[in-house]
């Protein structure tokens, strides 16, 4: 049994004050809207009703980053973007999150050139891999439920620790 423990049969559960904390982080993430190209696309089909992100708590996409806690970089990051990015990161209150969703996010995918930044963790740390040109709303939401089971076993006063979840490319069925 997880953090809970049930003390024996007078209905009574105990848990920690981290276990809840952690839990309600995961219950009620609010990713920044933002999308820089075509993979911001599978993003927003993961938001719409075949998918419906909120079912995980993912209700709200917050236009400010000071109401956001993930940031879904879906897409790739033009030289010319990434002190805007890094400037929205850093306008996002602690704790926060980040997905780079796609390979150009991961590592620069098809535009391996000097215009674009080759992964987005040059400029942010990043939490979460997401593979795929471009990955599909699942591997998303996949990414994204690894990440609330790692958030689980986090320590309230250091997120930051563990290394990063790396979701593969899944086989693309009909
Ligand atoms: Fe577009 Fe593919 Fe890059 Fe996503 S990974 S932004 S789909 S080129």
């Amino acid at each position: 049994m997880g953090l809970e423990e049930k003390a024996g049969d007078l209905g009574i559960v105990t848990t920690t004050l981290e276990g809840v904390v952690n839990w309600g982080r995961t219950k009620a993430m609010w990713p920044m809207l933002f999308g820089l190209a075509c993979c911001a696309i599978e993003m927003m089909a993961g938001q719409a009703s075949n998918y419906d992100m909120s079912r995980f708590g993912l209700e709200l996409m917050r236009a400010s980053p000071r109401q956001a806690d993930l940031m879904i970089v879906a897409g790739r990051v033009s030289r010319k973007m990434a002190p805007v990015l890094r400037r929205l990161y850093d306008q996002m209150p602690e704790p926060k999150w980040v997905v780079a969703m796609g390979d150009c996010a991961s590592c620069g995918g098809v535009y391996n050139n000097y215009a674009i930044v080759q992964g987005v963790d040059e400029i942010v740390p990043v939490d979460v891999y997401v593979a795929g040109c471009p990955p599909r709303p699942e591997a998303l939401i996949d990414g994204i439920l690894q990440l609330h089971e790692k958030i689980k076993r986090d320590k309230i006063t250091d997120h930051a620790d563990g290394k990063p979840i790396r979701v593969e490319q899944a086989e693309r069925g009909a």
